[in-house]
């Protein structure tokens, strides 16, 4: 066949270990035989973070910001131990966290889902969409353990020397004292990205949080939301028939339970922290979580919400086939090549996505699956576990009779 074409390159952010492996077989094997592919590549593996003292995150991230659609392999975030594995002169910060605070974008979850792995919660047929709000709060409090009786106050000083103070509490006993913050400026990000990433996948904007009791820090967010919905978002969403709902955050997790699936449920960071796993594990496998960052005007960043499977590099580099799960990786992919083909109005790139994931899918269906897979799936079905390798080979066959 005549390799499909592509206009505007496409930001590629390779990364480590496991996901770097899959990384490279992805693109031998399921990319560049069927698409001319045009990539700007940024190698952000911690070797090239520590060589460029990781001025390659940065660029890689302006990059997104230029074309708008960018593509991320899974990358270490170093701690201690990384610094000596790696000998790096500093412990770089995560390059996830470097690229979200330069798009300043929010980062939306969803899991694959296929019909022979059911859900623990038996009534959800979609997928459930989290989008958190990755700043602030208590990622960034200040905190005091307090360890005899006096006063703590709240006290902000405005720049000309206004003085706003309010008791906290008068301790009589010791206890414990917590000081969290957000920016109007963010939560309106938030807002906005969220409103654009229901537009663009028509879905149901859910978003909760606990007004009742936060009656101006949570109000805020309430209120914010409202009001850049109705000003930017309301038209396009009655035209498309979809809905933006806001309840509480108690009343939401009832109707999550009870509900379909299908919306997305924008949360608050600690809230999407701990509603984000509920929801990943109750629909299966880590692996097969996509994750997405989308900046309030509308760039993308699509990648596997997992990391790089350490465990699994370790037993590869002593010479082991392993049976990592490749999907969420493929889908970051397609997930950008389609985003891609939508900006430049290229069908054949739009149909290759769609494609590529009907393969993916097929190839689970008939039973071939990696071995994270095999226990989740339904009593009678025949499955037969292969390793990460094979598992691509078989995608190829799928999406090679796709084209023919
Ligand atoms: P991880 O790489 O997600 O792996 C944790 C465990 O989950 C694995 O050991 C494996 O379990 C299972 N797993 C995850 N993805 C899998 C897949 N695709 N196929 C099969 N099994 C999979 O998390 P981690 O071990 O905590 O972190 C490893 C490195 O990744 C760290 O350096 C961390 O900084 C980085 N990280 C990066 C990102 C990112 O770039 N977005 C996100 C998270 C972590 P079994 O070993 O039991 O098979
Ligand atoms: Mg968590």
């Amino acid at each position: 066949m005549e390799k499909i074409k592509m206009t505007t390159p496409l930001v590629e952010m390779d990364g480590d270990e496991m996901t770097r492996i899959l990384w490279k077989m992805i693109k031998d094997e399921l990319l560049l035989p069927f698409v001319d592919l045009k990539t700007e590549y940024y190698d952000l593996g911690l070797i090239e973070r520590e060589k460029t003292k990781d001025q390659i995150t940065i660029d890689s991230a302006n990059a997104a910001k230029k074309y708008g659609v960018a593509v991320k392999c899974a990358t270490i975030t170093p701690n201690k131990q990384r610094v000596e594995e790696y000998n790096l002169s500093e412990m770089w910060k995560s390059p996830n966290g470097t690229i979200r605070s330069i798009l300043d974008g929010t980062v939306f979850r969803a899991p694959i889902i296929i019909d022979t792995i059911k859900p623990v919660v038996k009534n959800w047929k979609k997928p459930i969409t989290i989008a958190r709000h990755a700043y602030g709060d208590v990622y960034k409090d200040t905190e005091f353990r307090i360890e005899e009786p006096g006063k703590a106050e709240l006290l902000f000083t405005s720049q000309n020397g206004d003085v706003q103070r309010q008791t906290i509490y008068d301790f009589e006993c010791a206890g414990v004292l917590q000081g969290l913050y957000n920016k109007d400026s963010s939560i309106e990000s938030f807002a906005h990205s969220c409103f654009k990433y229901a537009i663009d996948t028509k879905q149901d904007l859910w978003f909760s949080t606990k007004d009742t009791i936060s009656k101006k820090y949570d109000q805020t967010f309430k209120l914010k939301f409202q009001d850049i919905y109705e000003k930017c978002y309301k038209e396009e969403f009655e035209k498309l028939g979809i809905t933006y709902f806001y309840t509480l955050i108690d009343d939401a997790v009832a109707r999550v339970i009870r509900s379909e699936g299908g919306f997305i449920w924008a949360l608050k960071n600690y809230d999407g922290d701990v509603m984000s796993d509920m929801v990943s594990t109750a629909f299966g496998s880590l692996a097969m979580m996509t994750s997405v960052l989308v900046s309030p005007d509308g760039k993308y960043e699509y990648e596997a919400a997992h990391g790089t499977v350490t465990r699994h590099y370790y037993r590869y580099l002593k010479g082991e086939e392993t049976s990592t799960n490749p999907m969420a990786t493929i889908f970051a992919w397609s997930g950008a090549l389609r985003k891609r083909g939508e900006f430049d109005g290229l069908n054949d790139l739009i149909k290759f996505a769609d494609n590529l994931e009907k393969a993916c899918i097929d190839t689970l269906l008939d039973g071939i699956m990696t071995k994270d897979l095999v226990n989740l799936v339904e009593e009678g079905v025949k499955v037969k576990a292969v390793t990460s390798k094979e598992f691509i080979l078989e995608i190829k066959k799928h999406l090679t009779a796709l084209y023919n």
